[in-house]
């Protein structure tokens, strides 16, 4: 099942390694093919090399939009070569077989990314490349499709061990590469198309990824996973750099995700925070005036959850933050940056992974989430409503402090990040009690509270956190239960969407304890 390479078509848009990938082929008697622009920068290197144009007989025409289109390029690619009527097909109509395809196809995802025009866009939408990587694919019994800059390698060390042939495997790994590289190209195209023409729920969607990583396991040990890329090279964790520590596991970076994606929630702008996760949840966020006190403040919220979790920053890590940090065992910081007297105290905790993102996330960004459910997925928006002071609605007797203002939206930010049903009390810009993921509204109260009591125990103080409190809600209240809770507990005002049937009665229960309540109108699940 070895075959031999001697002529290769090239029609690359990233030139990247393309001269010296063309010298090594030409050194091993490979004779190239190569389309307008790939031609001319081998040409300029000094390099032997035929036009596609000459071929087909045919000039490149509209623009690029027909060039390699052809039956001279495609009964080359597309030719069995053991099957005596292909060949006297290929005889007959003066067809030369093309044993290596490389094609890298027109930067659609990159013109989408950069914002481009729709017209733009459709222009960047390559058609010859993937009809001739399909061709190939299709014949990868004896025809090799290169589609990656980074198997360039690979094909060299496979000639070269070989004798100048490839092996049937190597073909069909090659194959499956390209399809999935053509699947997500049209995948590009159809999910950019859905949203240009406002479609919400087109009748066929295609999810496409990159992988980046094979994972140990999954959520358990006997879960196989990985992780994949779906290039938006959105700043996060997808895009971070790695300083130090072991790999990454699949809860990793499930909880770097969620810690990274709350904290972008407050702009650097407007002064250090700091969010520390457990199991995908809060256990800790505060602002500070510091990036030090930001973290102890996030850190008293809960200090026995704390333990081995997994810290995100807006701020870049400076020494002092990096010293207390270093005071328990934490899995992951994440940062958009590090400096040097920061890594040297980290470089001493070798289990302790730093990772460095390019910049901040924005809460703004629109995007898809994706859930699979048995027999299919569910798609929706990513959850990124944003609600502002003038979007509050005070609904109480008393209407709230300035200072219990800013809480409010603190809490509401931070309900936004817990799963359902969320209750999250802050005090002065720092979270004195989560209640998360709980069946009913009124134990996220309780247990919230219960905590508070706990954590104010641990250290040595005799009225539990949530006293002068704020609490958000990330869901109405069915009952005035779950309020009655938060009173009790020492909360002086309270943030929710509103809308329940019981609005009044949950009302007038908070005009009873004199609490100030405002409604943001906007819900905030998360399951
Ligand atoms: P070059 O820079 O060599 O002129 O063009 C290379 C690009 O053209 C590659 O991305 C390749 O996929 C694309 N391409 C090759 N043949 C065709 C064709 O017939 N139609 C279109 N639209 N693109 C092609």
């Amino acid at each position: 099942d070895l075959h031999p390479v001697r002529r290769a078509l090239i029609s690359v848009s990233d030139k990247t390694g393309l001269i010296a990938l063309a010298q090594a082929l030409t050194a091993r008697g490979v004779e190239l093919l190569s389309t307008g622009g790939s031609a001319k920068t081998l040409r300029e290197a000094g390099l032997e090399v035929r036009d596609v144009a000459e071929v087909t007989g045919f000039p490149e025409m509209m623009d690029g939009r027909v060039k390699t289109l052809h039956p001279k390029v495609h009964g080359g690619l597309l030719a069995l070569r053991d099957n005596p009527e292909h060949k006297s097909a290929m005889e007959a109509h003066q067809i030369g077989a093309i044993d290596l395809l490389v094609v890298n196809l027109y930067p659609f995802e990159e013109t989408v990314t950069k914002g481009a025009d729709y017209d733009t866009c459709i222009e960047n939408i390559d058609i010859g490349g993937p009809a001739m990587i399909r061709a190939a694919a299709k014949n990868h019994r004896f025809v090799n499709v290169v589609v990656d800059v980074e198997d360039y390698d690979a094909l060299l060390a496979e000639l070269d061990a070989n004798d100048g042939q490839t092996s049937y495997g190597f073909r069909q790994r090659l194959a499956q590469t390209a399809y999935a590289r053509t699947g997500a190209y049209d995948a590009a195209v159809s999910t950019w198309m859905a949203a240009a023409i406002g479609d919400e729920a087109p009748r066929r969607r295609v999810v496409a990824g990159t992988l980046a990583q094979t994972l140990r396991y999954g959520e358990n040990p006997h879960q196989k996973a990985a992780f994949y890329l779906d290039g938006t090279k959105r700043p996060g964790v997808a895009t971070a750099q790695q300083l130090q520590g072991k790999e990454l596991s699949y809860n990793n970076i499930n909880d770097t995700d969620a810690a990274f994606e709350l904290v972008s929630e407050f702009l650097p702008n407007d002064g250090p925070a700091c969010a520390i996760i457990k199991h995908a949840n809060p256990c800790g966020v505060a602002r500070g005036a510091t990036l030090t006190e930001a973290y102890g403040r996030a850190f008293d919220c809960d200090r026995t959850s704390a333990f081995g979790g997994i810290i995100a920053l807006n701020q870049v890590l400076d020494a002092a933050t990096a010293e207390e940090i270093s005071q328990i065992f934490t899995e992951v910081v994440i940062a958009p940056g590090a400096d040097q007297a920061a890594r040297d105290i980290f470089a001493k905790k070798k289990n302790l992974r730093l990772l460095i993102t390019p910049g901040m996330a924005n809460p703004a960004d629109a995007a898809l989430t994706f859930r699979q459910v048995s027999g299919g997925f569910l798609v929706q928006d990513k959850d990124n409503g944003h609600i502002d002071l003038p979007d509050l609605k005070v609904v109480t007797k008393r209407a709230p402090t300035d200072k219990e203002l800013a809480d409010l939206l603190f809490a509401w930010t931070v309900a936004k990040h817990v799963k359902s049903n969320a209750i999250v009390y802050v005090k002065d810009g720092a979270t004195v009690g989560v209640g998360a993921g709980q069946m009913s509204r009124v134990d996220s109260c309780r247990i919230a509270a219960r905590k508070s009591v706990d954590m104010a125990e641990a250290l040595g103080l005799t009225a539990p956190l949530t006293q002068g409190s704020v609490v958000a809600s990330d869901a109405f209240f069915p009952f005035a239960d779950g309020l009655l809770t938060a009173a009790e507990a020492g909360a002086t005002a309270v943030i929710q969407p509103g809308g329940s049937m019981r609005d009044d009665e949950v009302i007038k229960a908070a005009d009873e304890a004199g609490l100030a309540m405002v409604l943001t109108g906007m819900r905030h699940f998360r399951h």
